[in-house]
């Protein structure tokens, strides 16, 4: 069995923004020139996506919303951008971009379902974890993940357990599924941050969805140490109890050391080890794994930790895996300790971490 899939596509660079704006094409061809110098290319297949249709959008967005953006694009055409809100753009090209990148995620639950792969990456932008069921927000047209997941509900993978690692929290997938048991959705975010009001882990979930909503609140300069030690402590046990039968993972690079926009301290290691934790659920759960890029805007910091998510989803063994990791130490680091980082503050990252485990304890006893 082959393992990992990769969807991309040139196309996505269609999609203008601003000068200056953080998310620049740039990003995605910063991916593509590192997924070729790691040699990638020979043992990944790479997928061309398919258009999501309208109907298949309406899963999660209103009607009345995707035609509204169909009208705001065509406002566009002639070179000017349209400006949605305080940081989102469209360009003559976005509406058609923007159904590419939700239909993206089809393309990849389709090459799971079809048992081919048990991995996909699904490298696209415009990012979608912001976007709510009737309104733009963030960057964020469509929100991608959700319309994956409400097809992928559809294609028989009946729960759904959707972790985003953005540094930002993921709103847009937070409300679309509140309320719902069946998609449970876990979300590390530096807090407080933008979006300033969504995050806290008192954002539980409602009626049926209650305790099916952590968000894990993680202060400024969390490194490696905080966020693995959340998701061992969290997110794994969750995870064993829920059972799910597919992990997709809003995956942003903005909780990077060097990235520009947020002030976390993960190190493209961590990534590797974060990728490997969620590795490891699959194996534990046989669920398997569908990641979509979001955020991340230093293209360096963003490709490199992409590519590392994408080699420990590839490798074959967990000596491959090490090999991995090995190559992102520092050698001083290297056999020493997989923690790269630590925290700015660690005792309050592990009061954080103490605060969401008793709280969601009232849900589940794994947590007790
Ligand atoms: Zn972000």
């Amino acid at each position: 069995m082959s393992r990992l899939a990769l969807v991309r596509d040139p196309r996505f660079l269609n999609h203008i923004t601003p000068d200056a704006h953080p998310e620049s094409p740039q990003r995605l061809a910063a991916i593509d020139t590192a997924f070729v110098k790691a040699a990638l290319d020979n043992s990944v297949k790479q997928l061309e996506p398919r258009s999501a249709m309208e109907d298949e959008i309406a899963l999660v967005h209103k009607a009345s919303y995707i035609e509204q953006l169909q009208d705001d694009t065509k406002r566009a055409s002639g070179g000017s951008l349209v400006q949605l809100d305080a940081d989102t753009f469209m360009s003559g090209a976005t509406f058609d971009i923007a159904k590419l990148a939700a239909g993206a995620g089809l393309t990849a639950i389709d090459a799971i379902k079809s048992g081919e792969h048990d991995s996909v990456f699904v490298a696209v932008r415009p990012p979608g974890h912001h976007a709510l069921i009737d309104k733009p927000m963030g960057f964020c047209l469509f929100n991608n993940i959700a319309v994956s997941a409400r097809y992928a509900q559809l294609s028989g993978y009946k729960k759904v357990m959707i972790i985003d690692w953005d540094v930002h929290h993921g709103n847009g997938t937070q409300w679309a599924f509140y309320d719902d048991p069946s998609v449970f959705f876990i979300s590390f975010q530096q807090y407080p941050f933008w979006p300033y009001d969504s995050g806290w882990y008192t954002e539980d979930g409602s009626g049926e969805g209650r305790g099916y909503n952590m968000n894990i609140p993680l202060p400024k300069g969390t490194g490696d140490r905080g966020y693995l030690s959340a998701f061992d402590q969290l997110v794994k046990p969750v995870c064993r109890e829920f059972q799910p039968d597919l992990i997709m993972i809003s995956a942003g690079y903005d909780a990077h050391q060097d990235d520009p926009l947020g002030q976390q301290n993960i190190t493209t290691s961590g990534y590797a080890m974060l990728t490997q934790r969620v590795r490891d659920l699959s194996f534990m759960t046989g669920a398997p794994a569908v990641v979509f890029l979001e955020g991340g805007y230093n293209t360096r910091s963003l490709s490199d930790s992409a590519i590392a998510t994408m080699r420990v989803l590839n490798a074959r063994d967990e000596g491959e895996t090490g090999a991995v990791h090995a190559s992102y130490l520092m050698p001083a680091a290297a056999g020493i300790s997989e923690h790269v980082t630590g925290d700015r503050n660690p005792a309050l990252v592990d009061e954080r971490i103490r605060e969401v485990r008793q709280h969601f304890g009232k849900f589940w006893p794994t947590l007790r």
